[in-house]
């Protein structure tokens, strides 16, 4: 049995190193990637469901590694997130995004009331500068903050709710709207929605899935947008990838909708094609 508990041990050691050698590593290819200015933001289009037009972006960050090739959000941002690294990597996201989108409204008449939204990691409301360099971005990149969206989940609101309750207070100040995203999918306590004075709601794309074809699902849709309704929230869902979701959420009266039907993300490119060509998606 002696032996058998430490071949045991031993197991559990091997898998314990592997994963922080992984994390070790991921770490050591974020340094780098900052150092050598890798990320990217690809930029999805978000939509009026009923006239099909263009109403905004969210901004999504994109490592393309030399080796490793392309390495997903889902993968690098919780990494970022544990060694700290969110700060730099997020303050320069906030940056490139508002740079980005004051320079299409500069030269596209038809970008002049499109929004961007940046996501906003709760890290990133750790730092006590948080709206200060928001401030700060905003003044140097010439973007009014009428035209920025910071898209929190609902975590953010839970951590520290006094204090990201001033911060949101100061921010929402500047003209910023708020959004929470992924909503359904944390506490959602709906106290909160009233306190922080949410302007949007963006139901988790995992709702959206099947939800023409699960009852159960296509309720909690109704209700989220129902009440969103009543409460003078605006409403986008996440992960719309066929015309029969399209049509349903449009027949909840859900206003807004972004996903694969309408577009992917698209890089700097293509996006400023897209609103130079003034498409509806
Ligand atoms: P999210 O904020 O919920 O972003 C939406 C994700 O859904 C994006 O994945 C997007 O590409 C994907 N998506 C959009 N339409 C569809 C669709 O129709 N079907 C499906 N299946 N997926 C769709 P992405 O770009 O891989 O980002 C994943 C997550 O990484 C984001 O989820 C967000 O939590 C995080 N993330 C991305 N960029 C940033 C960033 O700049 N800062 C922070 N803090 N987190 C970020
Ligand atoms: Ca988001
Ligand atoms: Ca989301
Ligand atoms: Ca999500």
């Amino acid at each position: 049995a002696k032996g058998l508990g430490k071949a045991r041990y031993a197991v559990f050691d091997a898998s314990m190193h592997a994963q922080a050698m992984a994390l070790l590593q991921m770490e050591t290819y974020l340094r780098r990637a900052i150092e050598r200015q890798e990320f990217r933001l690809h930029y999805q289009p978000i939509v009026n469901l009923k006239t099909r037009e263009l109403v905004g972006f969210e901004a999504l960050i994109r490592l393309q590694h030399p080796e490793r090739g392309f390495i997903s959000p889902v993968e690098f941002i919780p990494v970022a997130e544990e060694t700290g690294l969110i700060t730099q990597i997020g303050a320069w996201v906030l940056r490139e995004a508002c740079r980005q989108m004051h320079e299409w409204q500069q030269k596209f008449r038809s970008a002049a009331d499109l929004k961007i939204s940046v996501n906003i990691s709760p890290k990133q409301f750790r730092q006590l500068d948080l709206v200060m360099q928001v401030k700060q971005v905003l003044q140097e990149t010439g973007l009014n903050g009428r035209y920025l969206k910071l898209e929190i989940t609902e975590s953010t609101l839970v951590e520290n709710a006094d204090l990201v309750a001033n911060m949101l207070k100061e921010l929402q100040a500047l003209g910023i709207g708020l959004s929470i995203d992924d909503f359904g999918t944390g506490y959602s306590s709906l106290s909160y929605l009233h306190r922080f004075a949410v302007d949007t709601l963006k139901i988790d794309k995992s709702f959206i899935k099947d939800f023409h074809v699960d009852w159960e699902k296509s309720k909690i849709v109704n209700t989220v947008i129902a009440l969103a309704e009543n409460l003078g929230i605006d409403v986008i869902a996440e992960g719309v990838e066929t015309s029969e979701q399209a049509y349903l959420l449009q027949e909840l009266k859900c206003q807004f909708g972004q996903g694969y039907l309408f577009s992917r993300p698209l890089d700097s490119q293509a996006t400023e094609a897209l609103i130079a060509a003034k498409l509806e998606c």
